[in-house]
């Protein structure tokens, strides 16, 4: 099974290696210089230097490589490269499949799975397609095999369709949550833009980060964007998940369920975050939470 991999994103691409690693001996990629393909059993390297920032830009490149005897063409599911894949798959005419988490050839048949109403439920599926999308979070990044490539320079063909009149950089936390062994993680329970303090608090207690829900991250903007967790935001996997004022639903849980230990602390003994939680505390967080500071202390 020979597959095509690409990102424009390392990490993505790191994440994409390690996933394709597990499931065939044969990958090549296609990425940007400096991208460090070591650990990762690449054969072929295709290196391309320009900035990529409209998709038509890429899709001639890959296309063509692609073309060259690959059974599968994996892209890593940022915002472009989602567009990259779907404009791929329509002009060579190949089906995809967008944002899979697994994927398994058995028996000649290719079986994928991935979400399904908003996250609701997962979809396992057989497939016909040969270009598909790796959801962010799907495999943990682990190097340990070969490091002999050959690796070839590729100039990006294609017409791009939009013009590039300036970058502005997002606002940025600090942090990369998805490796964070501890999150204390905060809902729209916590009412007000202050009570993100004592979240604060607590998590530079236990030497954690903070995350939120979307409303707190995306819609009231009281952490930044890329603290959010969930569907829309990142998946994250650490050692201890602590809920603070998070009801539970499943575009939220979608995103931190793979946590060892989750703890959650919510008014309402009926909250759904309490079916993914191995310990919950009933209760107010502005109560909860100073009593466990005090406790830490102590
Ligand atoms: C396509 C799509 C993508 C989405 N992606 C994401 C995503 O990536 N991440 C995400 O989080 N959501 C996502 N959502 C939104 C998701 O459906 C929920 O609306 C969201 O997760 C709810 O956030 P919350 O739990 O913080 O708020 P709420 O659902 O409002 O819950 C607040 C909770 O706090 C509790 N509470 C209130 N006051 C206190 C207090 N003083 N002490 C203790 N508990 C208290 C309440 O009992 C309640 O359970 C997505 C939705 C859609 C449709």
């Amino acid at each position: 099974m020979k597959v095509l991999a690409f990102s424009e994103r390392n990490e993505l691409l790191e994440e994409l290696l390690s996933f394709l690693n597990q499931r065939t001996d044969e990958v090549d990629i296609i990425c940007r210089e400096g991208f460090d393909p070591s650990g990762f059993n690449v054969k072929n390297v295709y290196y391309f230097s320009a900035d990529l920032y409209d998709p038509w830009q890429a899709v001639d490149t890959i296309s063509n490589i692609f073309s060259n005897g690959y059974d599968y063409l994996f892209v890593g599911a940022s915002t472009i490269g989602r567009e990259i894949a779907a404009l791929v798959s329509q002009k060579l005419g190949y089906p995809m499949e967008s944002d899979i988490f697994e994927f398994q050839v058995n028996n000649g048949k290719t079986l994928i799975k991935r979400y399904f109403f908003g996250g609701k439920t997962v979809m396992t599926k057989e497939t016909e397609a040969k270009v598909f999308t790796l959801l962010p979070g799907s495999s943990e990044i682990k190097r340990g095999g070969n490091s002999s490539y050959k690796v070839q320079k590729v100039e990006l063909v294609g017409t791009p369709r939009t013009k590039l009149l300036g970058i502005e950089e997002k606002a940025r936390g600090t942090v990369d949550i998805t490796k964070a062994q501890i999150i204390v993680s905060v809902g729209r329970g916590i009412g007000k833009k202050d009570g993100i303090e004592l979240a604060k608090q607590l998590a530079q207690k236990l030497g954690g980060e903070l995350a939120g829900s979307r409303p707190v991250c995306s819609d009231l903007h009281w952490l930044e964007e890329d603290r959010q967790v969930g569907l829309s935001g990142k998946k994250v996997r650490p050692k201890i998940y602590i809920a603070l004022g998070i009801s539970g639903q499943i575009q939220h849980i979608v995103g931190m369920r793979d946590s060892k230990i989750v703890i959650a602390i919510n008014k309402d003994k009926n909250a759904p975050i309490f079916n993914e939680a191995d310990y919950g505390i009933v209760g107010d967080i502005y109560k909860v939470v100073p009593m466990l500071l005090k406790k830490l202390e102590g």
